[in-house]
């Protein structure tokens, strides 16, 4: 099993800030690694873990120079996993603190050219970040399917939740909302499946799906009172697993910098 370890405690929307260093060894066999990540899924079942890592020193006139990614193997000496984090949602995936004390990663195992780790993680963050929107696209549809059931089913004044006309009109809402993501989304998916999935289009597509899913999730919640707070039934716990789509990945703050750069702004 892999992990990509980018965050750390001191960085995270900024990654060419990050401060974990890898140090060719006199001979060039070996980088040494120092420094310590944090937030990685996966972090402490990984067989591998792909550290992206300063390998020069930070140059202040390009800021993204000088990073590069290793493959770590986790059995590797002064490798740890620190605490896993007690998140509000997606209880079944673990998210890691990891730590390198000296850790040394053979030259072989670096990925690509030594200095150009960031080029590579803008181009393949795109398809991450439709991953994303698509995870979400699948949860706001799951929502919409867990409110109409629920609200046939329960009676309130003697009839149906969804007899009421506020109950139709937000499913409505909704169902549209569903609709323009998956839209969206799969319009992305052939733009990438043509390999022409570019950087800002990636960022527009995460924004409007998660952002879009987030409402939906939440008003179909309201449909359900105060069974739609209790982790016991389906939508409660999409609220609270589909709250992090709009953060890791990059938030939707970093998808509004890249698209407004984008839009020449
Ligand atoms: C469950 C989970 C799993 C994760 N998995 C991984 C993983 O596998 N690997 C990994 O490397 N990371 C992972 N992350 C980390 C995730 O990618 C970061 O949390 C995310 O990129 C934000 O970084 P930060 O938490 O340091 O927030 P910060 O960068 O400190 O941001 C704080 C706030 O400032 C805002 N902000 C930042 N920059 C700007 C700006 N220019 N303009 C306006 N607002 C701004 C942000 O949008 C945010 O609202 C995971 C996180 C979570 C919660």
């Amino acid at each position: 099993m892999f992990a990509i370890a980018m965050t750390e405690p001191g960085t995270g929307s900024d990654l060419a800030n990050i401060a974990t260093t890898a140090k060719l060894s006199a001979d060039g066999t070996h980088y040494v690694l120092d420094g310590a990540k944090t937030f990685i899924t996966g972090g402490a079942l990984a067989d591998r873990v792909l550290v992206v890592c300063r390998t020069s020193a930070f140059d202040a006139t390009n800021r993204r120079a000088g990073l590069s990614i290793l493959v770590v193997d986790t059995t590797s000496e002064g490798f740890a996993v620190g605490r896993k984090l007690d998140k509000i949602g997606l209880k079944a995936s673990d998210t890691a603190e990891l730590s390198f004390s000296s850790v040394r990663v053979p030259v072989e195992d670096r990925l690509g050219e030594e200095g150009a780790g960031f080029s590579y993680l803008t181009h393949n963050l795109a398809q991450e970040r439709l991953t994303i929107a698509i995870g979400a696209s699948a949860t706001a549809a799951a929502a919409v399917q867990h409110a109409l059931a629920y609200t046939k089913e329960r009676d309130v004044f003697g009839k149906p939740v969804a007899s009421f006309q506020n109950t139709k009109f937000v499913l409505a809402e909704c169902s549209a909302d569903v609709e323009a993501i998956r839209q969206f989304v799969d319009r992305a998916l052939e733009l990438h499946n043509a390999g022409e999935l570019t950087v800002p289009d990636a960022a527009r597509v995460k924004l409007f799906a998660t952002e879009t899913a987030g409402r939906v999730i939440d008003k179909c919640l309201q449909l359900h009172g105060g069974y739609g707070y209790v982790l016991e039934y389906p939508i409660a716990r999409l609220y609270a697993d589909t709250r992090v789509s709009r953060i890791y990945g990059g938030t939707s703050e970093v998808m509004k910098t890249i698209i407004a750069k984008d839009l020449g702004l």
